[in-house]
């Protein structure tokens, strides 16, 4: 897929999540004048983060991780000298649920269809999932048979799945907003990114 192609379907998806006024979190989207949060970074980047969904910050700015688990996702790359422009940082919902709360079956069948199209397009060599709700998610898709553990004995674990694309790891991460209420977390969180880093 050529550079501009790429650019062209990442346009359509994000046409798509803007009018999609069959997702239960539309109108709270219009109400707050909030923006879809589409995802961020390289077209071309061998690392997919997978987060949850936006946020105030991000739903306001339209951004993934723009808050405070951005800074510590910030953090985490950093360590290993990862640049944000390099990989590409996205959620499996797109739009904010109201009051920050975890996020419903039926948005996440919503939106990971579009989710599945940003794996299509970008055809990282790693998808490292942020949080149980994109690990089971990422993992339930590829059909891994450890889907449905917990994260406690899955983060930092590589699993090589095939794609019609080629292999794929995928890397399950605590989600870096653990580390503001857990700081015990971080140094388990350094030790998976550093994991990932092995993998590009
Ligand atoms: N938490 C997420 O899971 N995603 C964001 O974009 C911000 C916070």
């Amino acid at each position: 897929m050529e550079k501009d192609e790429r650019k062209e379907k990442m346009k359509e998806i994000k046409d798509e999540i803007l009018g999609l006024m069959e997702s239960p979190l539309f109108d709270y989207r219009s109400k707050n004048k909030y923006f879809p949060v589409i995802g961020e970074g390289s077209h071309h980047a061998k690392v997919m983060f997978v987060g949850e969904a936006p946020g105030e910050n991000e739903a306001r700015t339209g951004k993934p991780f723009c808050g405070r688990a951005g800074k510590i996702l910030d953090e985490l790359l950093g360590s290993v000298s990862l640049p944000r422009s390099e990989v590409y940082v996205t959620n499996i919902v797109k739009d904010r649920p109201p009051g920050n709360r975890d996020p419903l079956p039926e948005e996440i069948a919503i939106y990971a269809p579009f989710l599945d199209r940003q794996i299509e397009i970008i055809k990282p060599k790693v998808v490292a999932t942020l949080g149980r709700y994109s690990m089971a998610y990422i993992l339930n898709k590829f059909g891994v048979a450890e889907a449905g553990e917990p994260i406690s004995r899955l983060h930092g674990r590589i699993f090589d799945v095939e794609t019609p694309s080629g292999g794929l790891k995928i890397v399950p991460l605590y989600h870096p907003a653990v580390a503001i209420y857990n700081q015990q977390l971080k140094p388990i969180l350094i030790e998976d990114f550093r994991v990932i880093k092995t993998l590009i």
